[in-house]
C-alpha cells in the first residue's frame, strides 16, 4: 500500500473554504471501520461547488470532497465486507459531514457501502455515479406511484442531457415509456435520440411563465432542474399523474400554486439520494444492472484524470459537462 496518496481536501482559508490536492497518509483518514481502496470518483454539480470554492458544502473542515466512489476493500473490521469486495458509495454525507471519494484510499462506515453488482465494473459504477443512480430512484418512486404506463402518455425528463437527465431518459426508454427530453442544447438531440428520447422540448420553454393548469400531457416525469421547470411540469401533468423532483440545477425556488395539487391530483415526489436507506438504493442499483445497456452507459461518460478536477468543477457549474465525468483515481 502506498504510504502517502493524493486527495482534494477542503481547507479554511480566512473563514472560507478553499480546495486543493494534498498528500495524506492511512494515519490521516477518519477512524471507520472499512477501508476502501478508490478506483473511481465522479464529478456533480454538488461537487462543482464544493471544488471550486463557490457553495460551503463542506459542514466541516479539513474535509476530503467527492460524493461518491467506487473501489475495492483492503480492510475490514465489520462481519458485512471482507477484503476483495467492490463497492459503491454514494451520500451519506460525503464531502459534507463525512469524508469522500477525491483520496485514492478512503475509512467508511460498513452500513454507507452497496455492493456492486456483478453487471458492472468500478469504472462503469461510477459512469453511473450519484446522478445515475438518483435517476434510477426517481424511476422507482414513478412507477412504485403507478401512473406510468409503457407505451402510454409521454413521459417528460428536464435537465435531460445533464447526469440525473441521460440516465433517467434511457432507463425510462428500456421499460417503454415514451420520453419526452427537455434541453436547452439541441446539438444534445441525437446523443438523447440514442439513449432512446423519443421527443424533444426546449428548455426555454419550461423556463417561461404559463398559467397555473395547462394542457394535461405528462404521465409523470423526472426534474432534476427546479425553479419555474418543475412549476411548468406540474401545471402539465395529467390528472393522476406524479413529478420525482430531485435537482436544483436551475433554481431552488418553486413559485407556483397549489391548482395541479388539489384540482388535478397531482403530486410531486421528492427524491433524495443521500440519506436513501440500504433496500431502496440496492433496488436502484438492481433497476440499473437491469435497464441500463452497456452500450448506452459507455456513450453517457467520460474518464479524466484526478488532476483536471479543478477545470471540471469550473465546467460543470457552467452547464458545459454533457452526461458524467468519472475522476480516474489510480
Ligand atoms: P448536470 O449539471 O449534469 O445536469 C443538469 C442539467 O440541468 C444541465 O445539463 C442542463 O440540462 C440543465 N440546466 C442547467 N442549468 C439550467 C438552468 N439554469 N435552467 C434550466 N435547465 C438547466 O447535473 P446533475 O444531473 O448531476 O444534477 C442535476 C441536479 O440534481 C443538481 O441540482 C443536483 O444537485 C441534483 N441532484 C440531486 C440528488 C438528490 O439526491 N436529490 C442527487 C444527484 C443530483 P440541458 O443542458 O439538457 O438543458
Amino acid at each position: 500500500m502506498a504510504e502517502s496518496f493524493d486527495a482534494f481536501v477542503i481547507e479554511d482559508a480566512e473563514g472560507k473554504p478553499k480546495g486543493g490536492f494534498k498528500r495524506l497518509t492511512l494515519a490521516d483518514l477518519p477512524d471507520n471501520d472499512v477501508l476502501v481502496e478508490v478506483a473511481y470518483s465522479t464529478v456533480n454539480y454538488k461537487d462543482g461547488l464544493a471544488v471550486s470554492g463557490k457553495g460551503r458544502i463542506a459542514r466541516k473542515l479539513p474535509m476530503v470532497a467527492g460524493i461518491d466512489l467506487a473501489g475495492t476493500v483492503v480492510e475490514s473490521r465489520s462481519p458485512d465486507w471482507k477484503a476483495g469486495d467492490k463497492v459503491v458509495v454514494n451520500g451519506w454525507g460525503l464531502s459534507e459531514t463525512q469524508w469522500g471519494g477525491y483520496s485514492r484510499f478512503q475509512r467508511l462506515k460498513p452500513e454507507w457501502l452497496t455492493r456492486l453488482p456483478d453487471a458492472f465494473s468500478l469504472e462503469e459504477a461510477m459512469g453511473i455515479g450519484t446522478a445515475g443512480y438518483t435517476a434510477a430512484l426517481c424511476v422507482d418512486a414513478l412507477e412504485k406511484w403507478g401512473v406510468i404506463q409503457p407505451g402510454g402518455k409521454e413521459v417528460l425528463v428536464t435537465g435531460a442531457a445533464g447526469g440525473v437527465g441521460s440516465v433517467a431518459v434511457a432507463l425510462l426508454a428500456k421499460r417503454g415509456y415514451p420520453v419526452v427530453a427537455s434541453t436547452g442544447r439541441p446539438e444534445t438531440h441525437d446523443y438523447l435520440r440514442g439513449l432512446g428520447a423519443t421527443g424533444f422540448i426546449d428548455r426555454a420553454a419550461l423556463l417561461e411563465k404559463g398559467a397555473p393548469l395547462q394542457k394535461e400531457r405528462w404521465a409523470g416525469g423526472v426534474d432534476s432542474v427546479g425553479g419555474q421547470t418543475l412549476v411548468n411540469a406540474l401545471s402539465q401533468t395529467v390528472w393522476g399523474g406524479a413529478i420525482a423532483a430531485c435537482g436544483l440545477a436551475g433554481s431552488a425556488d418553486l413559485p407556483g400554486t397549489v391548482l395541479p395539487h388539489i384540482l388535478r391530483s397531482v403530486t410531486l415526489l421528492g427524491v433524495d439520494s443521500v440519506m436513501a436507506p440500504p433496500d431502496r438504493r440496492n433496488a436502484a442499483w438492481t433497476r440499473l444492472a437491469r435497464d441500463l445497456d452497456k452500450d448506452k452507459l459507455a456513450a453517457m461518460y467520460e474518464v479524466q484524470p484526478f488532476q483536471a478536477l479543478p477545470d471540471l468543477a469550473t465546467k460543470i457549474l457552467a452547464g458545459q459537462i454533457r452526461g458524467r465525468v468519472v475522476v480516474d483515481l489510480k
